[in-house]
């Protein structure tokens, strides 16, 4: 049977980074009609009671109904290790990364920690993840049999290191290419499961494990291949003197079957002229992560180049190296990277970062990250007066984004009131 919800809808219209904030639209008393997992109308409230006057009516009065967050780039083995003290990248792997990583080879903790992690993304209103997992192929089962449970869209894969990294945490060129094939033969396009091909970064893979890595990607292009970019500057001048004869970082990649469209780069942050020629070419996708990127002190996201060479830009936590499940808080963060780089992002742009401009970098815009006829149906609702705190400053609001604006900047999972996932409460 149908439902029907009821609130202030947000929908997309647009990319508001060229087109400007008015694609993104508010409407005040909006109406979304469910069925059979997908949004199968939009309106006014009024029209869509009359339009399907047998569907149950749920009322969300003032609230905000968006599209539900989605987040891109993920560990979701760091779920119990976020917020640790004192570390920056390398220190920060080798202290309380690659240790928490370890337990992840007993299938009952994977689990544990799985279901843990997305009864937080729930409750922060995230919809759908792309996670590494650890080298154990146990702990991309632990994921995507939760994931599945929980009816979400969602992506991951099997993390592969050979080298630079605790001997219990390696695997080779060869058990990274068939452990990775038969998971993606095992989970890719079952339900609303994507497997994404996983080299953690280059340091910690050999030439022989990219180029397995690469190889596999080629024979299996419907897949994501997710890695890591130009987080850290010492991090680049490691990968630069483990690959003497690249031309820059990116070139690690590209040397062995592992730039390309479909591509997901986490940070990107130091980029050189060629590498961002390159990426612009193929038409990859950056993710930008600032809560982790300040968190382990690796530098300010160029947001704006990237967006106006028309890169596809998602926004991500990069749980636990960032500091909060929350894509709110993400946003937030976002904003202050930007205004040190003097660039006020505008909260519309925020929004569609965080929903449809992930949509974007996971190529699966046309599937979720919008609330439109055929979508699929994961929504967050929103209370845009969570706090006093929020409440009272959204009393002077003089337009509807200055009324969503005190919200990214200090809310968190106290303004989700509601998530739907494939047209269901979750
Ligand atoms: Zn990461």
């Amino acid at each position: 049977m149908a439902e029907l919800i009821l609130g202030q809808v947000l929908s997309y219209h647009g990319d508001p980074f060229v087109e400007g904030p008015e694609v993104v639209r508010l409407e005040r008393n909006g109406g979304i009609v469910m069925l059979g997992g997908q949004i199968v109308a939009t309106g006014t409230g009024d029209a869509m009671r009359k339009a399907y006057p047998a569907a149950t009516v749920t009322d969300y009065g003032n609230h905000l109904i968006s599209p539900g967050f989605i987040d891109p780039h993920v560990h979701y083995p760091q779920t119990a290790i976020i917020a640790s003290w004192g570390k920056r990248l390398i220190d920060w792997l080798n202290t309380y990364t690659f240790p928490e990583e370890m337990r992840f080879a007993d299938p009952e903790y994977a689990a544990e920690i799985a279901a843990r992690y997305f009864d937080l993304t729930l409750a922060n209103g995230t919809t759908t993840v792309c996670s590494y997992a650890t080298i154990h192929p146990e702990s991309v089962d632990a994921f995507f049999t939760q994931a599945q449970k929980r009816g979400l869209r969602a992506f991951a894969g099997k993390t592969c290191m050979d080298r630079n990294a605790p001997p219990g945490l390696q695997d080779t060129a060869k058990t990274a290419y068939d452990d990775s094939k038969r998971l993606l033969e095992k989970w890719h396009g079952v339900d609303r499961l994507s497997y994404v091909i996983t080299p953690r970064f280059s340091p910690t893979s050999t030439p022989e494990q990219l180029s397995a890595l690469g190889a596999l990607w080629a024979e299996n292009q419907s897949c994501l291949m997710q890695t890591h970019l130009s987080e850290q500057t010492d991090e680049i001048a490691w990968a630069k003197a483990l690959f003497p004869n690249a031309r820059d970082y990116l070139d690690t990649y590209e040397a062995h079957g592992l730039l390309g469209m479909g591509g997901l780069y986490g940070h990107a942050i130091h980029l050189e002229p060629r590498e961002v020629d390159r990426l612009v070419e193929v038409g990859a996708s950056l993710v930008h992560c600032p809560t982790s990127n300040s968190f382990i002190g690796s530098g300010l996201f160029d947001m704006q180049t990237m967006v106006a060479r028309g890169l596809r830009v998602g926004l991500a936590t990069d749980t636990g190296g960032g500091s909060s499940f929350s894509m709110l808080r993400t946003m937030a963060a976002a904003y202050e990277v930007a205004q040190l780089r003097g660039v006020s992002l505008h909260p519309a742009q925020l929004w569609w970062l965080a929903t449809q401009g992930s949509a974007r970098a996971l190529r699966s815009e046309h599937k979720i990250g919008n609330i439109a006829n055929g979508m699929e149906a994961d929504l967050v609702v929103v209370d845009l007066a969570s706090t006093l705190a929020i409440e009272q400053a959204t009393r002077r609001a003089d337009s509807i984004w200055q009324s969503v604006f005190p919200t990214i900047m200090m809310g968190d999972d106290r303004a989700i009131k509601a998530v739907y996932i494939g047209g269901n409460l979750a």
